[in-house]
């Protein structure tokens, strides 16, 4: 008798379900089993580095020209910047309306370890894009610095004489092709690893004080109606803004887009974390979605560590929240200056798990609100987290097939509308 073969969707689908189940009633056995998303996470993290290296490089060699590649990569920040400025608009649209900091009991949940730590600012944070050390950046896991170095190495590779030029495109072409396969293969243990994080972080939960599951029971209350306008925002940009605009722009059908990036959403869901999930990201949009290597290697690694719609949307409703609840009204000036500061935040937040929630203190000192407004809402950040970096990884698929369709790829047939 054959045994179907259930599509790897599926198979990371119900490594979701059975770890959840598995955090819910076999709470105090995770240890037996979180080895695997131990496991998963490293091997992602092991080539991530890499992999942005070889595949900026070879997508930036492809690129040719120093007049395409200023366009492309106009092309790609104009859209970053413009779907991050929509979600925080929405956001900031529903926390004025649903209003959930109003009359809340000021009673912080938890101490936020780390706080203490300065926020440089935000002339500083592009000056050190520049490494000092190219080592130390890849060994720190900078990744700004990385990206940075990767793409001027891999232009100036187009500046060189014909043999050098051939030697290196096909070191690169290979290394990142070796890579490549090394993904194929950790990407078939994604229902192992996404069952192990998933049941982990269920137990976490369960076992924290203070947790979020009480705010997840208590819908009324503050913190409840908080968790709800930001998911609510993430499904309207998700659900509505992204396909509305692989509809109309990218003129792609969302659905099965949607089906072909459906693997690194849900790993993206289940690690928290933009980067880990971006070898993913890469090989979906590539091989499934049929984006050219030289769109997806130069937009999605960037995308991972720029692009983050969710992170964007959910910081705006945040700061809005805390001076909600401190009885502040913002007025308009303030409110764009959110706004601002949102962006900026959603730009400089690490593609790691619980980033977004750090970079809150940048728009809370501009409008000069205490840090410790964050401690209001640690306690369910986790449970937001999954959802807004979902949203981070939708929306950097999204750049990569519209980009791609504007530079005239075909994509795979049945994609395009
Ligand atoms: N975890 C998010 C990501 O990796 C960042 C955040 O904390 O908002 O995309």
């Amino acid at each position: 008798m054959k045994i179907p073969k259930i599509q790897l969707h599926w198979q990371i689908l119900l490594g979701l379900l059975l770890g959840l189940l598995y955090g819910l009633f076999l709470t105090n056995y995770v240890y037996l089993i979180e080895w695997m998303g131990e496991v998963f996470l490293r091997a992602l993290r092991m080539i991530i580095i890499p992999l942005i290296l070889t595949s900026i490089i070879t997508g930036i060699t492809q690129i040719g020209s120093g007049k395409s590649l200023g366009k492309l990569g106009l092309k790609t920040l104009v859209y970053y910047v413009s779907t991050s400025m929509v979600a925080i608009l929405t956001g900031l649209f529903l926390v004025n309306m649903i209003q959930p900091g109003k009359g809340a009991d000021l009673g912080f949940t938890q101490k936020v370890e780390g706080l203490d730590i300065e926020s440089g600012s935000f002339g500083r944070t592009l000056i050190e894009i520049i490494p000092t050390n190219i080592f130390e950046a890849f060994s720190d896991g900078k990744m700004l610095s990385v990206i940075f170095f990767a793409l001027i190495f891999g232009f100036f590779i187009t500046q060189t004489n014909d043999k050098h030029k051939t030697l290196l495109n096909d070191f690169f072409q290979a290394a990142f092709e070796v890579i490549m396969k090394i993904t194929l293969l950790i990407i078939r243990f994604t229902p192992f690893g996404v069952f192990g994080i998933i049941a982990g972080n269920i137990a976490r939960i369960l076992n924290e004080q203070g947790s979020g599951m009480s705010a997840l029971l208590e819908l009324g209350s503050s913190l409840g109606l908080y968790m709800i306008t930001v998911f609510l925002g993430l499904v309207i940009h998700a659900f509505f803004t992204l396909p509305v605009i692989q509809r109309f722009i990218g003129k792609v059908n969302p659905y099965k887009h949607f089906q072909a990036v459906s693997t690194p959403l849900i790993t993206a869901f289940s690690t928290s974390s933009a980067l880990a999930t971006l070898p993913l990201t890469l090989e979906a949009v590539e091989h499934r979605d049929g984006v050219s290597n030289k769109i997806s290697s130069f937009t999605l690694p960037l995308g991972a560590t720029i692009n983050m719609d969710g992170t964007a949307l959910y910081e705006c409703v945040a700061a809005m929240f805390i001076a909600q609840a401190y009885g502040l009204e913002l007025g308009f000036a303030q409110q764009v200056i959110i706004v601002i500061t949102a962006l900026i935040a959603s730009i400089g937040a690490a593609a790691v798990p619980m980033a977004g929630l750090f970079m809150i203190a940048i728009i809370l000192s501009a409008i000069g609100l205490p840090l410790e407004g964050i401690g209001l809402i640690v306690a369910v950040d986790r449970i937001l987290d999954m959802f807004r970096t979902a949203t981070n990884v939708w929306s950097d698929t999204t750049g990569a097939v519209v980009i791609a369709r504007s530079e005239g790829e075909q994509l795979k047939k049945g994609l395009r509308v």
